[in-house]
């Protein structure tokens, strides 16, 4: 791995280094001035075509000289890979499951461009799958619209969906690249109602940041002539009344920072106002949040599989050669006979299925603890217990319906 990441940087390096495109546009421009001082004095034609030859044929040289460089650069880095990634056959099943599913895994696809803000990609890919769909399926344009019905997410349209990706994308930009969070606070307050109810912080939190951006020295885009400290006092003054409620103590930290102003940084607040990833945080929350009001999950599916899959990769790889080699096969469906371990952040869903009725837990039926440790569904629970007290179905323990406490998957 070391190897190819030498040769990438290497590569990398040489083609920033490269006159190559510099050349190009310089031998551009001589010809073109050439082209329009022959234009304005068409007598001078030869002597201008004769100074032309001798300033032509060196850029050329040294765009060839820069060309035959890169290439053996490029050379180097394939081989390097080559090395790496030995060439073997990929794992496979003889049972696909994605093979049935095209329309998932195109529609996975879309919303991955989507989410990455590549619209006229997505747009370019819909209208290629309506196009083959179309020619497959009836001539007649019957399935024209599929492309774009493929987005839909349970009640909420495809056009709408694309439309609110935009917003999206637009906000994150203006967050990211110029430090605007303004269209961020703007969606966060006429959706209050929505994030609320789900627990978030998120219009406070871009609220804050905006407080600790003016503070550092921003001006103010709505109240022009004033910035820094002054003009976070003022944004405090005029903002933050409907957060009082919620937020006291974290507001109480704002105001009391500005009393460290000369040495924030050993004051106890420093580290509300330091935090280098503060902006990359709150983009994270904003993304999850938008998302989950459209009821899509915050990271997109198609990069959480694709990267589950290459963690699991080199397991599957050793599989394959275990079970060529003792000539088995595995041939449960849909299972693998080997646990692949991914990290926390890819584990989804916990669900609970209570080994009494053998029903999945819900919210209306949740998963209880009883004090012996174990876990039934709550009306296994209540059909066992019938108000006395009863036996542990897995332990001798006794106990009574009142003492068992609700588990939060
Ligand atoms: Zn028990």
């Amino acid at each position: 791995m070391d190897l190819v990441q030498k040769e990438h940087e290497r590569l990398s390096k040489r083609l920033k280094a490269s006159q190559g495109i510099k050349n190009v546009q310089s031998s551009i421009d001589l010809l073109q001035s050439a082209r329009d001082s022959i234009a304005a004095d068409p007598t001078q034609a030869s002597i201008t075509l004769a100074k032309l030859q001798n300033p032509v044929k060196t850029s050329f040289d040294s765009i060839n000289d820069s060309l035959k460089e890169t290439h053996s650069g490029l050379n180097k880095y394939t081989k390097s890979l080559d090395k790496l990634f030995k060439d073997r056959p990929l794992p496979s099943t003889e049972h696909d499951a994605l093979s049935s599913q095209e329309h998932l895994i195109n529609r996975a696809i879309a919303m991955h461009l989507l989410r990455e803000g590549q619209f006229s990609v997505a747009a370019t890919f819909l209208s290629e799958i309506t196009e083959k769909r179309a020619a497959v399926h009836a001539p007649d344009a019957k399935f024209t619209d599929h492309g774009i019905n493929l987005l839909d997410v349970d009640e909420v349209p495809s056009t709408e969906i694309r439309k609110q990706f935009a917003a999206m994308y637009y906000i994150l930009q203006e967050m990211q690249e110029n430090y605007n969070l303004l269209p961020a606070i703007e969606w966060s307050r006429e959706n209050r109602e929505a994030l609320e109810a789900r627990g978030s912080n998120l219009e406070f939190e871009l609220s804050r940041l905006q407080f600790v951006w003016l503070y550092h020295g921003a001006s103010d885009q709505q109240v022009t002539g004033i910035s820094g400290r002054q003009a976070a006092l003022e944004y405090a003054r005029r903002e933050f009344h409907s957060f009082v409620p919620r937020y006291l103590r974290e507001i109480q930290q704002l105001m009391g920072a500005m009393a460290f102003c000369s040495n924030l940084q050993d004051s106890p607040y420093g580290s509300i106002f330091n935090n280098p990833s503060a902006w990359e945080d709150v983009a994270h929350s904003f993304t999850r949040e938008f998302c989950s009001l459209l009821g899509l999950s915050a990271d997109s599916p198609l990069y959480i599989a694709a990267t589950a899959g290459a963690i699991a990769l080199p397991t599957l790889l050793k599989l394959q050669t275990i079970m060529k080699a003792k000539r088995t096969e595995w041939t449960t469906e849909n299972e693998l006979p080997v646990e692949i371990s991914l990290p926390p952040s890819y584990l989804f869903h916990s669900i609970f299925v209570c080994p009494v009725s053998k029903e999945q837990a819900t919210d209306q039926n949740p998963p209880m603890m009883m004090p012996c440790g174990h876990v039934i569904a709550e009306e296994s629970l209540k059909r066992l217990s019938k108000g006395n007290r009863f036996k542990c179905p897995y332990c001798p323990n006794e106990s009574h319906f009142k003492d068992a406490r609700k588990v939060f998957l």
